[in-house]
């Protein structure tokens, strides 16, 4: 191996910086932004158009916000109706810090716990943007009626979650992102109603319509008709989510993929940190063979759970007979400070430490346990069954276990992706009027996730920050009008033609979901938890095996002008197995564990993630190759001015 080049793997190219950034004091710089950038008046808003690729909390805000603005929204997502966006599945919380707990909350401290809980591999301006505009989003969603749990003097409640030590996790019981997503849905359709958005469900996007440089519309199939229809618009803006389903199973919503990200990325889009991967520490553990979807214990239940596992080997009891002087509290006794509540990351790989070490409990010795004895006891059954009712429910419905009687059992699962489209400070990727928003796009955690970010993140992104850092790019519109007849818009629909064309002509003898199945369990050896030079090498030869035998031997049965379900899957796995390998590769150049991306290589002698911050404090941004060339690497160096770099320690 050589510096740069894996035996032909990947090229370096160019570094990249982003310029949107400005500079000067930390808390200044988001209004600097606001004002440098042009602003486009409300009667040329009018005007211009814009695409919004999915209505989950980015992109149902972004659309109801952009139209409100005035602007001419067009929105697409494959669901029936937008509130079945994935974000709906979102239990714990939102951040925000807004100090209500008088716990020592500032934006500061947000921006602090963020930029070391993603172990310094995120943007400080980003960072610092969100926390800045956390409380915002709050007081916005209750002016929309988002029922926040309160307190019994009224105020909203607040709860705590993974690497933080104040409380400033708003929520609504285990239902938040159902009810945000509600709030955000209501206000889409509000401005459906008004005649500034309009919505096309069952529509997939399968090409990014590229003119002179410039995104300029999309390719999108009607699931239910199959037919292939051309939008064209002065500006796209992807709101479709993350990729965790690359791993088969994963705590994601079934019908979440790569496909409009990977679009773009194959048109020029570069593709940011793919191998920072989330695995969330409290799932339930996978149950057997058939099994295709997991399930979330939400992180609030660290709250009042102890996660313990017995102290001997092998030890089968009961867990009721197991006394306390038995057990090991593993995360209390390690991380004093912290206990439960350390980050997903480090919780991740002590759950998976103690079950190598032949400590784990239940089938296959793969889970610990979660347990809510003594917040029972401290709090009594009712207070816990207002506070995580609906998790418990769902845990007994899954399980058939009773959680009040017995402690859960849990274990880590793949559950969100850090990477994504690589986006500068607003929310535009390297496709000039290609804008990325929610858990598509790479910008704000670093390499490792804290608990309810994600939906701050989201909306953040929808309600307040794209609907300003937009006006700048679209003050030079309207742009020149774009024919359908277009040789760039007729060379992406033959693509999509192609494409399905090729699909449903192989007529092979392996269903789409067997290669889906290989691919994730690939990438759960290969480059889940742990990851090591050999394996990653390993699961690169694999995954390219196995791209060959998708298009050799896929069955995809039906037609393209009809419902095709096995169609709409075969061209997601497909992204997939292309994704999967960048992912690899993404892994296998960073010789430095940080955050959830652990190289056994890398590690403190306790067995904790050892960065290497003269060689890749960096966003690794990769650069399409061609379908059989090596990804060309583009680093995007990261500043620490206003945090000091050092070892993260939750102890
Ligand atoms: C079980 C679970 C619980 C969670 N709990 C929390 C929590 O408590 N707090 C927190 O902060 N985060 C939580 N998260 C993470 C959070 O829910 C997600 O990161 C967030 O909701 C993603 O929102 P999004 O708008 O970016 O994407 P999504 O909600 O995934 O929406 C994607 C949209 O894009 C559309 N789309 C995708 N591809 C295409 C295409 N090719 N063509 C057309 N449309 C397309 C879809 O139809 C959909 O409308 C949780 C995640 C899971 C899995």
């Amino acid at each position: 191996m050589t510096d740069g080049l894996i035996d032909g793997l990947y090229r370096e190219g160019e570094p990249i910086a982003d310029t949107k950034a400005p500079g000067g004091p930390l808390a200044e710089r988001w209004s600097t932004r606001v004002f440098s950038g042009h602003l486009v008046s409300p009667n040329n808003r009018r005007k211009q158009k814009i695409i919004v690729i999915g209505t989950g909390l980015a992109g149902a805000s972004a659309g109801a916000t952009l139209g409100e603005a005035g602007y001419q929204v067009t929105s697409f997502f494959f669901q029936d109706s937008p509130r079945r966006a994935h974000s709906i599945a979102a239990q714990g919380g939102i951040n925000a810090s807004k100090n209500y707990r008088n716990d020592g909350d500032s934006t500061h401290r947000l921006f602090y716990d963020t930029v070391k809980g993603g172990d310094f591999r995120s943007r400080e301006s980003n960072v610092y943007r969100l926390a800045e505009v956390s409380g915002n989003i709050i007081d916005q969603c209750v002016a929309q009626g988002i029922p926040f749990a309160r307190e019994y003097g009224g105020l909203l409640d607040n709860r705590s979650f993974g690497g933080v030590q104040v409380s400033r996790t708003f929520y609504a019981r285990g239902q938040t992102g159902q009810q945000l997503l509600l709030g955000a849905y209501q206000a889409l359709e509000r401005q459906v109603a008004a005649g500034t958005v309009t919505t096309h469900n069952r529509h997939e996007m399968l090409e990014l319509v590229v003119v002179d440089g410039r995104a300029r519309g999309v390719i999108v199939r009607d699931l239910v008709t199959g037919e292939i229809e051309t939008h064209l618009a002065d500006a796209v803006v992807l709101a479709s989510g993350g990729y965790s389903n690359v791993f088969y199973l994963s705590t994601n919503a079934m019908g979440c993929n790569v496909t409009a990200s990977w679009r773009a990325h194959r048109q020029g889009a570069l593709f940011a940190n793919p191998c920072f991967t989330q695995i969330h520490p409290t799932c339930i553990p996978v149950s057997g063979e058939y099994q295709s979807k997991l399930t979330l214990m939400s992180e609030s239940l660290r709250n009042d759970g102890r996660i313990w596992v017995p102290l001997a080997e092998g030890d089968t009891r009961n867990p009721r007979d197991i006394p306390a002087s038995e057990r090991d509290y593993y995360l209390e006794r390690a991380y004093p400070a912290f206990g439960n509540l350390v980050p997903r990351d480090i919780a991740s790989r002590a759950a998976k430490r103690v079950c190598d070490e032949g400590r784990g409990v239940g089938p296959g010795g793969l889970g610990v346990y979660l347990d809510f004895a003594d917040a029972i006891e401290r709090l009594g059954r009712d207070a816990v069954v207002a506070k995580y009712g609906n998790l418990f429910d769902m845990y007994r419905q899954i399980t058939g276990e009773d959680p009040y009687q017995v402690p859960m059992r849990i274990y880590p699962a793949v559950h969100y992706t850090m990477g994504g489209v690589w986006v500068d400070y607003d929310l535009q990727s390297t496709i000039p009027g290609l804008f990325v928003v929610g858990e598509a796009n790479f910008s704000d955690h670093g390499a490792n996730r804290l608990g309810a970010s994600a939906l701050m993140q989201g909306l953040a992104d929808g309600y307040f920050v794209l609907p300003n850092t937009i006006n700048d790019y679209l003050s030079a519109g309207p742009f020149e009008k774009v024919d359908a007849a277009h040789p760039a818009v007729v060379e992406a629909v033959t693509n999509v033609q192609d494409r399905i064309q090729a699909l449903l002509s192989t007529r092979g003898t392996r269903s789409v979901d067997s290669f889906h199945k290989e691919l994730g369990h690939i990438m759960w050896e290969h480059c889940g938890m742990e990851r090591t030079e050999d394996g990653l090498l390993e699961g690169i030869e694999k995954i390219r095996a196995l791209r060959r035998e998708f298009w050799a031997d896929v069955r995809v049965l039906g037609e393209a002008g009809e419902l095709n379900q096995a169609l709409e899957r075969a061209g997601r796995v497909a992204d997939f197995l292309e994704l999967g390998e960048l992912m690899c590769i993404d892994a296998l150049h960073r010789r430095e564990s940080c955050g959830g991306h652990f190289r056994a290589e890398s590690q403190t002698e306790d067995g904790e993630a050892l960065r290497n911050d003269e060689e890749f404090a960096y966003v690794a941004a990769w650069q399409w190759g061609g379908r059989d060339g090596a990804p060309v690497l583009h680093k995007e160096a990261l500043h620490y001015e206003n945090i000091e770099l050092k070892q993260r320690s939750y102890k």
